[in-house]
């Protein structure tokens, strides 16, 4: 394997090819043609490839799914239901596009050090994990989420709206460090299926200890296609007529 032009790389014959097939790239996909790259390396010290022509299509449908429901609603109502849809859908096609750098991140299930911060929420995203809590979660498991949300309640950084674009310094100090309501005991998500984009489009590449430790320095990746998927929720909470960003557990609050 070689690396040019900063971070395209050629595959050789002899390498394993990167499809994960634990073949040798010239008896596997080499005759595709696939071109790869790299965003870097890892704390291990692994070079994260990624196959590029598959990441583009998948990318582009993301973006395209994005522009063509921004056009279709721009002046024409969008009700909660749909709104839902449209949002998990998008969830659903960007996990694709992050998928194949998941084999060279630190994040694993029960680990939970990103889990103790603060988790910008939209809207439509409360809706959903209101509507998935209803369904799956028994009275006294809903009560149980509530009680967190509450007992904490005065340490939660103000909303985020456009006079007021960023957290401050003292905010984050107070909140320190708050396991987020949705943990499990073992360090799962109680919400994973439709945990908020903030939490989706987390993963990172450092040594998951620095993630527990505070102004740790974190190894994270973010593409160009994460902006038109925020642009897009952003403008259906503009069109549900809501749309503050607040922390995950202060939606639970009211
Ligand atoms: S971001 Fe850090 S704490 Fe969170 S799952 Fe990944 S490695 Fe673990
Ligand atoms: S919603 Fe789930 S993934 Fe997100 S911070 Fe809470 S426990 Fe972690
Ligand atoms: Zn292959």
């Amino acid at each position: 394997m070689k690396i040019i032009n900063n971070n395209e790389v050629i595959i050789e014959n002899g390498d394993l090819c990167p499809c994960g097939s634990q073949k040798k790239f010239k008896k596997c996909c080499k005759t595709k043609e696939y071109k790869y790259y790299t965003i870097g390396k890892n704390y291990k010290g692994q070079e994260i490839i990624y196959n590029y022509t598959l990441f583009k299509i998948k990318t582009n449908e993301l973006i395209n799914l994005c522009s063509n429901i921004q056009n279709k609603y721009d002046s024409k109502e969008l009700k909660l239901e749909d709104a839902i849809r449209i949002v998990k859908e998008i969830y659903s096609r960007f996990d694709l596009c992050i998928e194949p750098f998941q084999k060279y991140s630190s994040c694993s299930k029960g680990c939970y050090g990103c889990c103790e911060q603060i988790v910008n929420t939209y809207y439509i995203e409360s809706e959903i994990i209101k509507n998935y809590i209803n369904e799956n979660f028994n009275e006294g498991e809903q009560k149980i989420v509530i009680a967190k949300a509450q007992k904490n309640k005065g340490r939660y950084p103000k909303d985020i709206n456009e006079a007021h674009p960023k957290y401050t310094e003292k905010e984050y100090v107070t909140f320190g460090r708050l396991p987020c309501i949705f943990l499990n005991d073992n360090g799962t998500c109680k919400i994973y299926k439709v945990r908020p984009f903030e939490c989706r489009q987390y993963i990172v590449f450092n040594n998951p200890e620095d993630c527990y430790k505070d102004n740790a320095k974190d190894i994270h990746y973010e593409g160009y296609y994460f902006y038109y998927v925020r642009q897009t929720i952003k403008f259906i909470d503009k069109k549900l007529k809501n749309d503050r960003v607040r922390h995950l557990a202060k939606w639970f609050c009211e």
